[in-house]
């Protein structure tokens, strides 16, 4: 195998998003990329709630599920899995947060009015709504968020990742494409093909999109062929940096290898 090379596309602040360009690496390898750090790379979310009082027209049940989804700033040098702690999985300031909600004014309630024990771990998006309360309704409660992963709980999961595959694209024969086949073309893919004189044009010689390959496999005009080169994107939800993502889930991959060839050499 030859050795992998990667090429950073883009960054983005605002939404926050990576992408980066593999090539020479096995499929196979990508999506284990993609599966550990959308499954294995833990977050902050809000997994107990105690309901101190609730008049509102929301449930219980929905109110601590919405409260669940609300996405908290994660900080994970400070904070351990709650199985992976010193308390043995008790509870303690280094794998749990309290939190707490007390709201009596008719409007809205927003993520923004939660009011955590640690200024590090916090809701993302102040503007997410929890509740909307009339007058006389109020709500009061604790909640405790914890680390936990994806696999899990999709509450947990840090955000998107997926890849398109490379395809090159070669025209063998422009006569012999019809009109209505190089309208299809342009149409459907005005990156790659254009239309110069009623003939059609190869603006790209690559793209990342295999659903030309569904459309034109079959075609005895187009060669259309699958690279061993994939652009990987990760758009996180918000509780961590892209960086963090990527970095978190190698070092995740890393230590399930050392395991697996400390259970081999036993
Ligand atoms: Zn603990």
């Amino acid at each position: 195998m030859a050795k992998p090379k990667i090429e950073l596309l883009n960054k983005s602040k605002k939404p926050e998003k990576m992408s980066f360009l593999i090539s020479d690496v096995p499929i196979e390898y990508i999506n284990s990329l993609r599966r550990y750090i959308m499954k294995e790379v833990p977050v902050m979310a809000i997994e107990d709630v105690e309901i101190i009082n609730n008049s509102s027209i929301i449930y219980n049940e929905v109110l601590a599920h919405r409260l669940g989804l609300v996405v908290l700033s994660t900080d994970l040098k400070t904070y351990n899995m709650k199985n992976e702690c010193k308390c043995k999985g008790k509870g303690c300031a280094g794998c749990e947060v309290k939190m707490s909600l007390k709201e009596k004014e008719p409007g809205y309630v927003y993520a923004s009015q939660i009011k955590s024990k640690d200024p590090k771990i916090k809701p993302v998006y102040g503007k997410t709504p929890i509740a909307k309360l009339k007058k006389g309704q109020k709500i009061e409660l604790v909640a405790t968020a914890v680390l936990g992963k994806g696999k899990e709980h999709s509450k947990w999961n840090p955000g998107l990742v997926y890849y398109n595959q490379m395809v090159s694209i070669d025209i063998k024969n422009k006569d012999k494409i019809s009109k209505e086949k190089a309208e299809y073309m342009v149409k459907h893919f005005p990156e790659v093909f254009s239309l110069k004189n009623n003939k059609i044009e190869l603006l790209k010689k690559e793209w990342n999109d295999s659903i030309l390959y569904c459309d034109f496999a079959n075609d005895p005009n187009i060669e259309i062929k699958r690279l061993d080169k994939y652009v990987f994107t990760v758009e996180p939800f918000g509780q961590l940096k892209a960086g963090e993502m990527i970095e978190k889930a190698l070092d995740i991959f890393d230590s399930h290898l050392d395991e697996f060839e400390k259970k081999i050499n036993k």
